[in-house]
């Protein structure tokens, strides 16, 4: 699998910040099958730094078409 360049994290939701859903298409993850891409730090501009856990669907092929098409389901 080719990891992606993440999204800023200012655009993702507190559930893909702490790695509940998908980075990517949004859509709910399982602890057991979900990928983990690793902690990631982030400065922002204003107020402190802060670590969070990106994490992504199992099925790479069917992520994508859920982030093409919007289905966050
Ligand atoms: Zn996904």
């Amino acid at each position: 699998m080719t990891v992606r360049n993440l999204p800023p994290v200012s655009e993702l939701t507190e559930q893909q910040q702490r790695g509940w859903s998908c980075v990517w298409c949004a859509a709910p993850l399982s602890t057991g099958t979900a990928i983990n891409l690793g902690e990631q730090r982030h400065e922002p501009a204003f107020g402190s730094p802060y670590w969070w856990f990106p994490r992504a669907c199992p099925d790479a092929r069917a992520c994508a078409k859920r982030e093409v098409t919007g289905d966050r389901r």
